[in-house]
């Protein structure tokens, strides 16, 4: 089984209380239950963006044998909470698990970004296991995304966290994918395109088989 996990949601943005509610981040922290996430200063959001992408990311999968669970299954709702994402791939013991995000960055920024917790509840296996999936991510990303690796965060597109609930309470192998920086006019024009999206997926879909047949 493999869980695609798409940034936010449509319907963050008018429901504050919900979404601000703290939920456990692991490791004794607390953080938002989500956020309303980014947009292009055209207004394209980020959250459509992650479900679009997210969709054809399971349609590839699915046509290639694999099975698939998405966080959730409309752009019009609330959530679910980042910890839920997360009990979600550990319930379904997920082989691999993507969550697909797009920054916000500075302008002059763009690229990929590949985000691992520093620490996982799943302990050394986990992490470990998680890097191998940012790497082969890494690669075909860097082939077939039309994205270079981030030039304004991170090393080389990979970035390790401390913060981000979704990878600090995962007991199977997962990252965050940012899929390029929506305030940068390239970056979003690719974003907002429907082969550029196409890209993003396929690198996506082929960095979680590269994974699997490692
Ligand atoms: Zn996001």
């Amino acid at each position: 089984m493999i869980v695609l996990d798409p940034g936010h949601n449509g319907g963050n943005e008018s429901h504050a209380a919900e979404i601000n509610e703290l939920v456990p981040q692991g490791f004794g922290q607390e953080k938002a239950c989500d956020t309303t996430g980014t947009n292009g200063d055209d207004g394209y959001s980020e959250h459509q963006f992650n479900f679009q992408v997210a969709l054809l990311v399971q349609a590839d999968l699915e046509q290639r044998g694999l099975r698939v669970i998405l966080t959730r299954n409309n752009d019009s709702g609330v959530g679910p909470c980042v910890n839920i994402r997360a009990a979600i791939g550990n319930s379904a013991h997920a082989a691999a698990a993507v969550s697909i995000h797009a920054d916000g960055g500075p302008a002059g920024g763009h690229g990929y970004q590949l985000l691992e917790a520093q620490q996982s509840v799943g302990g050394s296996s986990v992490e470990s296991a998680s890097h191998r999936l940012a790497v082969a991510m890494h690669a075909t990303f860097s082939q077939e995304s039309g994205l270079t690796p981030s030039n304004y965060v991170g090393s080389d597109g990979y970035e390790p966290r401390d913060d981000i609930a979704g990878l600090n309470l995962t007991t199977v192998p997962k990252i965050l994918v940012e899929c390029g920086n929506m305030r940068n006019a390239s970056d979003l024009a690719l974003e907002e395109s429907a082969s550029g999206r196409a890209r993003m997926a396929r690198a996506i879909a082929d960095g979680i088989l590269r994974f699997l047949g490692q």
